[in-house]
């Protein structure tokens, strides 16, 4: 089967033959094929998507919510659906699809608050007689481009917020894993959003390229690896876009020796292999401050040993990876790991499946003794790899957070106070966890980091995703009175 686009309210085609192979990641197999358009389709989606984008700014904040309330209700009734379409694709086990479906769930229906949240502010006698507010409109039509390890959260972190504020979204998800995209345009077409405001085209570096040059796209909201996210950037902006763009990651969890270890321990095993280490929130280097090294290791050793690898449907804990071009880099740094004198405590490489065997199967890694200048720690993997650096104080530990050239999250196990708030407080990461080592904000606050791990000002959800997706303007108003000054050359002051 193809999945096609989705664009202007139906399934569409395009004119590009083109298509990408769509695996089943737990067997291995091409189970589906997906059309990439060409720079032509691209055009003809954003010129249809300008047009609808028209006639939606005008609709009523009323209106906008309630096919947000629609949405939102046909979402929280067909979960399950988006979540096997996730696991189908991408791999991660369905109990893990069904998370990340959730906290998609939670931006829809902050979105639905849109008349709260776009509201502004009112100033009566600026001057004597003169009024002042300021009023957010949406920007027109804004693209959002998607990696393949959420293909449900990520699109969702944007789509409601910019549809709820009145433009029209084209979405370019990742060609890996495609089917949450169309599935979710599918339930918006069905909530009532008139046709064209929600698009999804498929694609590859054309449709991104195509989508960065077209005059009409006002706004560009990508998540993806750091290279590809600094050039959209770079593309975006010189072509006088606004962009927001969240890059890749390696996140680091500092445990400090008074934490409670097999909480550490547990949260390090959890956010480390979870989505088989596929996050850009996953833990991937644990820092170890003297003298806990031996007793951490020991305890997430021997919860590893607990992990079930093997098909996403069938109740293991650890799916596969997503293409088997993935499994294979990532095993790659497991061996350069092993090659640079890191001590392979467990090795994934050979796995014990629960699973066809063409499946992309990668087991859990875990290391310790690792150095700052092993690729296994300088690099993203992005795989079920963890690394253990052994350091000898709290200073050590921060420096080193603070020396790696991402910034999206970290987290401190402690049951200090103090230097958990010394912690929050001189890292230079946007978002931090103490004794939580996934800290995702919710809906309301807004979700992104610092450094390499995002290229431009503004967060993803929350207000300043509220932001991202209107531009403000601000009146300054007088109704004529019988008063009037008279003539008056000099800069408006008030009176
Ligand atoms: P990726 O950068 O390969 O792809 C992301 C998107 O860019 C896809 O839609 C893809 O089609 C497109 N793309 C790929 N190559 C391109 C090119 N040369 N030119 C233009 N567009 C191109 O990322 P991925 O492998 O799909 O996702 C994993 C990466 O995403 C990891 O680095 C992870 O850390 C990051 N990520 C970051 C966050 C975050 O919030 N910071 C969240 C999720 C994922």
């Amino acid at each position: 089967m193809t999945i096609n686009h989705f664009v202007g309210g139906k399934s569409w085609t395009g004119s590009s033959i083109r298509t990408g192979d769509v695996f089943d990641p737990a067997t291995g197999t091409v189970a589906e094929s997906v059309l990439l358009a060409s720079a032509a389709d691209v055009g003809q989606a954003v010129e249809i998507a300008a047009a609808a984008a028209k006639s939606w700014k005008d609709a009523s904040l009323a209106k906008r919510s309630a096919v947000l309330f629609a949405f939102r209700q046909i979402m929280h009734e067909r979960r399950a659906e988006l979540a096997a379409v996730v696991t189908a694709q991408h791999g991660k086990v369905l109990s893990d699809a069904a998370g990340e479906v959730q906290r998609g769930l939670e931006v829809v229906e902050y979105a639905c608050g849109i008349p709260t949240l776009i509201r502004s502010g009112f100033s009566e006698n600026v001057s004597t007689g003169v009024d002042s507010y300021a009023i957010r409109q949406p920007l027109g039509v804004v693209a959002v481009i998607s990696p393949f390890n959420f293909p449900a959260m990520v699109p969702l972190w944007f789509v409601p917020i910019a549809i709820a504020a009145g433009n029209a979204v084209v979405l370019k998800p990742s060609e890996k894993d495609p089917g949450a995209a169309v599935l979710m345009a599918e339930w918006f077409a069905e909530a009532g959003l008139p046709e064209g405001v929600f698009n999804v085209v498929h694609g590859d570096k054309e449709a991104v390229d195509a989508l960065l040059d077209h005059p009409a796209i006002k706004a560009v909201s990508f998540v993806g690896s750091t290279p590809i996210a600094r050039y959209v950037y770079q593309r975006g902006t010189a072509n006088g876009k606004r962009v927001q763009a969240l890059g890749g990651a390696k996140n680091h969890m500092v445990v400090l020796p008074d934490a409670d270890l097999d909480l550490a321990a547990d949260a390090a095993v959890n956010a480390g292999f979870g989505s088989a280490g596929e996050r850009c929130m996953a833990i991937s280097v644990v820092v170890a401050v003297d003298p806990i090294g031996d007793a951490l290791v020991g305890r997430i050793a021997e919860r590893m040993a607990g992990i079930k690898t093997g098909d996403g449907r069938r109740g293991c804990d650890m799916g596969p990876l997503v293409t088997g071009a993935h499994r294979d880099k990532v095993a790659s740094y497991v061996a350069a790991g092993v090659e640079a004198g890191a001590t392979a405590m467990v090795d994934g490489r050979d796995p014990v499946v629960d699973g066809e065997p063409g499946g992309f199967w990668l087991g859990p890694t875990l290391f310790d003794h690792v150095t700052p200048d092993m690729s296994i720690y300088t690099d993203e993997i992005f795989g079920p790899v963890l690394s253990v650096v052994r350091v000898p104080g709290y200073d050590d530990a921060l420096e080193l957070v603070n020396s790696s050239q991402y910034g999206n999250g970290t987290a401190i196990f402690t049951n200090d106070g103090g230097a958990a708030r010394r912690f929050q407080h001189e890292v230079e990461v946007g978002m931090v966890g103490v004794n939580v080592p996934i800290p995702v904000p919710m809906a309301y606050y807004s979700f992104g980091g610092w450094k390499a791990s995002l290229f431009g000002d503004t967060h993803a959800h929350g207000l300043e995703g509220v932001h991202f997706f209107t531009r403000g303007k601000v009146i300054t108003s007088r109704w004529l009175d019988p008063s009037h000054g008279g003539i008056n050359l000099g800069f408006p002051t008030q009176s």
